[in-house]
C-alpha cells in the first residue's frame, strides 16, 4: 500500500484515480510557510488561518527544499547515527510515514511526551507533531533538555481557535454572571477543563483556575473531577469531544450551550447560562469535521457487517451513528482485538488508518471519507525540515526551540498533574466501557 504523500502525488499527477481535498497538497509544506499570505495550506478550513502571534517559519535553506527523498534520507539517517542517544524523534499517529520511519517512539500526544520523560539521557527531543504538542514536552520534560519543532508552522487550527485573550474574556462574563463563590456542596461555580490540543497559556490558566486538562482518553473521567469540584464546566477548545463525552455521561443537550468568543455572554442569554452544565467553546477539529452520517451510510451498503470506529472529534450526529468512539488509543486497541478477520471504517486521521491498513493486513481498514485529506497543519513537517534540524544538532545548533516561559509552566503542570491524579469513578467507567 502507497504512503498517503505517495496518493497525493500520483492523485494529483492524474497517475491513478481519486481524489484530494487540494490539489496543492503534492507541493512542499515550505511553500505555505512564507509571506505575503501564509496560511495553514491546503486541506484545513476556510477560516483557518495562522493567528497573529503564532511562531512562524522562516525560509527553509534550499539545499533542503530540493533535495531529493533518497538524498534526505540518507542525511537523517547519518545525523541521528551521529548524535546516538543525544535525541530522541517523537512522531504523532497522524504525521506522513516519510517522516514516521525515523521516529523512535510513535503515538498520540499524551503518550509521546511521556516517551520524552522516559529519555533523560536525550539531550534534545525532535517533536515531529504540533505546537501544543512540542509545548507541552517541553512544560514535562527536564530543564536541561531542548525540546524542537522542526517546522514553526506545524500548529493546530482547533487549538488555536481558543487563545488565552478570548478565553480570559469569557471566564470575566462567566464570573460575572455566576459570581465566585462556592455552593453549600463546596463546589465552585464554574471548573474550567481543556483539551490537551490547546496552548500552554491555556493549560496554565486551568491550573491557576482551579482547572484540569484532558485528552480524548480521559475526558470522561477529567469530567467527573470537575462535575465533584464545580457545578458547571467550561470546555475548550473542542466542542465535539466536550458535547460527544458530556452526552455519554447523561448530560442532556439542552445544557451544553455553544460558547462564540464573538459573541456578548457567548450568545447566550442569561437563562440558557443558568441551566448550562456543561458550556462549549465555538472550536472543532478540520480534519474530523469532514466526517459525515451520509459517509458511514455508504460503508455500511457498501460492506455489509463493517464496524465503524471514529474519534470524539467528530461530530455528534457522526459518533451516535459509528458503532464506537474512541481515542487513537481506543481506536487501535479495538482494531488489535478484533480476532477475525473484520471490515473496519475509520472516522480518523487518514495517515493513522494507512498505518493500521499496513499493520493488520488480516483485516479490511479503510477511511470513511474517501476524498484523501491528511492534517494539513501535520503535514508541514516533511524530511526536509527533520533532516535541517537533526544536522543542525550535529553541528551543535539547536534552531526552532519550543520553550514555554516558566511562568506559564507551573501552573500548566499544576493542570496536567491533576489529569493524572484524576481516577474514573462510576459515570466514567461507564462511558470508557462502551
Ligand atoms: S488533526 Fe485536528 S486536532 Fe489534530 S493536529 Fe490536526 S487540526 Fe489539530
Amino acid at each position: 500500500m502507497s504512503s498517503v504523500d505517495t496518493t497525493i502525488r500520483l492523485i494529483s499527477a492524474g497517475a491513478i484515480a481519486g481524489e484530494t481535498c487540494s490539489p496543492e497538497l503534492a507541493k512542499g509544506p515550505w511553500e505555505f510557510d512564507l509571506a505575503p499570505a501564509p496560511s495553514y495550506g491546503p486541506g484545513s478550513s476556510m477560516s483557518d488561518v495562522i493567528p497573529t502571534g503564532s511562531p512562524r517559519q522562516g525560509q527553509l535553506p534550499e539545499v533542503y527544499r530540493t533535495a531529493s527523498a533518497d538524498e534526505l534520507d540518507a542525511r537523517i539517517r547519518a545525523a541521528k547515527d551521529a548524535l546516538g542517544d543525544r535525541v530522541v524523534v517523537l512522531g504523532h499517529f497522524y504525521q506522513r510515514d516519510e517522516v514516521v520511519r525515523y521516529a523512535d517512539f510513535v503515538g498520540d500526544s499524551y503518550q509521546l511526551a511521556n516517551a520524552a520523560l522516559a529519555r533523560p539521557e536525550a539531550e534534545a527531543i525532535v517533536f515531529c507533531g504540533v505546537h501544543f504538542m512540542a509545548e507541552t514536552a517541553d512544560i514535562l520534560s527536564a530543564a536541561d533538555q531542548s525540546v524542537i519543532l522542526p517546522n514553526l508552522a506545524a500548529g493546530c487550527s482547533m487549538a488555536d481557535m481558543a487563545d488565552i485573550d478570548s478565553v480570559l474574556e469569557c471566564w470575566e462574563q462567566l464570573e460575572a454572571r455566576y459570581g465566585t463563590e462556592p455552593d453549600a456542596e463546596g463546589r465552585v461555580p464554574v471548573i474550567p477543563v481543556t483539551y490537551m490540543n490547546s496552548s500552554a497559556a491555556l493549560k496554565g490558566f486551568c491550573g491557576e483556575h482551579g482547572g484540569i486538562v484532558c485528552t480524548s482518553s480521559n475526558a470522561a473521567t477529567v469530567l467527573e473531577w470537575a462535575f465533584a469540584r464545580g457545578q458547571r464546566v467550561l470546555f475548550f477548545p473542542d466542542q465535539h469531544l466536550g458535547r460527544n463525552t458530556a452526552k455519554a455521561m447523561g448530560v442532556p443537550l439542552e445544557n451544553m450551550p455553544m460558547w462564540n468568543p464573538r459573541k456578548p455572554l457567548g450568545g447566550n442569554d442569561d437563562a440558557t447560562l443558568d441551566a448550562a452544565r456543561v458550556i462549549l467553546w465555538h472550536g472543532f477539529c478540520s480534519v474530523h469535521k469532514r466526517f459525515t452520517v451520509d459517509q458511514i451510510d455508504r460503508a455500511r451498503a457498501e460492506h455489509p457487517g463493517v464496524r465503524v470506529l471514529v474519534h470524539p472529534e467528530c461530530p455528534m450526529p457522526v459518533v451516535d451513528a459509528a458503532d464506537g468512539a474512541g481515542s487513537t488509543d481506543y481506536i487501535g486497541k479495538a482494531i488489535a482485538a478484533a480476532t477475525e478477520p473484520t471490515t473496519f471504517a475509520i472516522g480518523t486521521e487518514i495517515n493513522m488508518v494507512n498505518r493500521l491498513a499496513q499493520q493488520y493486513p488480516q483485516h479490511e481498514i479503510f477511511s470513511l471519507d474517501p476524498v484523501v485529506c491528511p492534517c494539513s497543519t501535520m503535514y508541514r513537517i516533511h524530511p526536509g525540515y527533520l533532516a535541517w534540524v537533526l544536522e543542525a544538532l550535529v553541528r551543535g545548533e539547536v534552531i526552532n526551540r519550543i520553550t514555554v516561559d516558566a511562568a506559564v509552566a507551573a501552573p500548566a503542570r499544576v493542570a496536567l498533574d491533576r489529569m493524572l491524579a484524576a481516577r474514573p469513578g462510576q459515570a466514567a467507567e461507564r462511558v470508557i466501557g462502551d
